[in-house]
């Protein structure tokens, strides 16, 4: 593939949405602001250029795309049944955080859903993601715009570290507020089921549309259940150091026992007199606890937006500083916490130590 000249604009500067808009248009890519993380941005409908996403991801051919729409009347461009379960969905928190999924209709090429015959739908709410999806009359076709298996960008200085010549526009609108994806729901079954935890919870969506179900693969690590999202199976958000989980399995509350605080204290202590270089990710409240060299904060763990928020930051920080082994908290408590810990139990490829 040949290096493309990728242009960084302001999100506030109008020639920037501009050209972002001719990029669309001519089946180009642009890396794009959303609510939950940046997307990385193709003409849904057209082939060609769904396939430059995959290229500049270096991502699985079999893993679909989210199409991105700014108006619930492309729904039914899209889909081949809308079931009153997503007009229930769509109407609670459209725009806004939540991906559902329905079968698709025959103009949705499937070199944008991965050979499924079913499409992931979402009307994000960020002004700029809106933007780009009505001024270009498109509907677009846009995972996260890291690198397949990098943490998930929610600064476009991580678009620029894995995108830079791969693209051809990186619409900057600083920090995203919910720092990790969209909650995936199908509604092609008899009962709704949660493929990826989010921001949106399952009793949010059980207040809307009554009993919800969660893919047992996403619970159970039983490697033999294959995820319905093609996308959860892979490897994930990993640092290029070894991350572990510390959790006390005992612990009822947010606040980390004394006892996951002495292990990670033991742990990193050994290894830097090993001679490593080390990290912790540690929650607001116990960083001063730690006595290791490098403490990452991740935000306040009675209050799981803040550490979702900063979450993928500080996967990405691991690697800049070339820490070799990182030893993180749980944050497994409170509304958010099996979304957080879905994608630190990735990155930290499964490995958990319990005290
Ligand atoms: P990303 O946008 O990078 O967060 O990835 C999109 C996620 O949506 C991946 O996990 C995909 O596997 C999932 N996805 C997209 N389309 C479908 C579909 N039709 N059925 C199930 N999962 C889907
Ligand atoms: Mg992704």
């Amino acid at each position: 593939m040949s290096e493309l000249n990728t242009k960084i604009y302001k999100q506030d500067d109008d020639s920037g949405i501009a050209k972002a808009v001719k990029a669309l248009q001519s089946d180009g890519l642009v890396a794009f602001p959303t609510e939950t993380v940046y997307g990385l941005g193709a003409n849904a409908l057209k082939e060609d250029a769904a396939a430059k996403i995959y290229a500049a991801k270096g991502r699985p051919s079999d893993n679909p795309l989210i199409v991105h729409i700014a108006d619930t009347k492309a729904v039914y461009d899209l889909a081949s049944e809308v079931p009153e379960t997503a007009t229930m969905l769509m109407e609670a928190f459209w725009p806004g955080p939540l991906t559902i999924i329905l079968p698709k209709k025959n103009i949705v090429p499937d070199g944008t859903t991965g050979g499924l015959k079913t499409v992931a739908i979402r009307m994000p709410s960020h002004p700029v993601a809106l933007s780009l999806i009505k001024e270009s009359g498109l509907y677009i076709a846009a995972p996260s715009a890291n690198t397949s298996g990098r943490p998930s960008p929610t600064e476009a200085s991580h678009v620029a570290e894995d995108m830079m010549g791969k693209i051809d526009v990186i619409l900057d609108g600083g920090a995203v507020g919910i720092g990790i994806e969209s909650t995936i729901v199908d509604l092609t079954g008899d009962i709704p089921t949660i493929l990826r935890p989010g921001f949106i919870t399952k009793s949010m969506l059980e207040k809307i549309v009554g009993p919800v179900k969660i893919d047992p693969a996403l619970i159970n690590p039983d490697p033999s259940l294959r995820p319905k999202a093609p996308g959860m199976k892979y490897t994930h958000y990993a640092p290029k150091g070894e991350l572990t989980i510390v959790e006390d399995k005992n612990q009822t509350k947010a606040t980390t026992s004394d006892k996951v605080i002495s292990l990670i204290n033991q742990l990193t202590s050994e290894k830097e007199a090993e001679g490593y270089k080390v990290a912790v990710i540690a929650s607001e409240d116990n960083a001063p606890l730690y006595t290791c060299n490098h403490i990452l904060i991740a935000g306040d763990s009675s209050k799981g937006e803040t550490v979702a928020a900063k979450l993928y930051a500080i996967l990405r920080k691991c690697d800049s500083l070339e820490v070799e082994y990182i030893y993180s908290e749980a944050f497994n408590k409170g509304e958010l916490g099996s979304a957080i810990m879905n994608r630190l139990l990735k990155a930290a490829g499964q490995r958990v130590i319990q005290v």
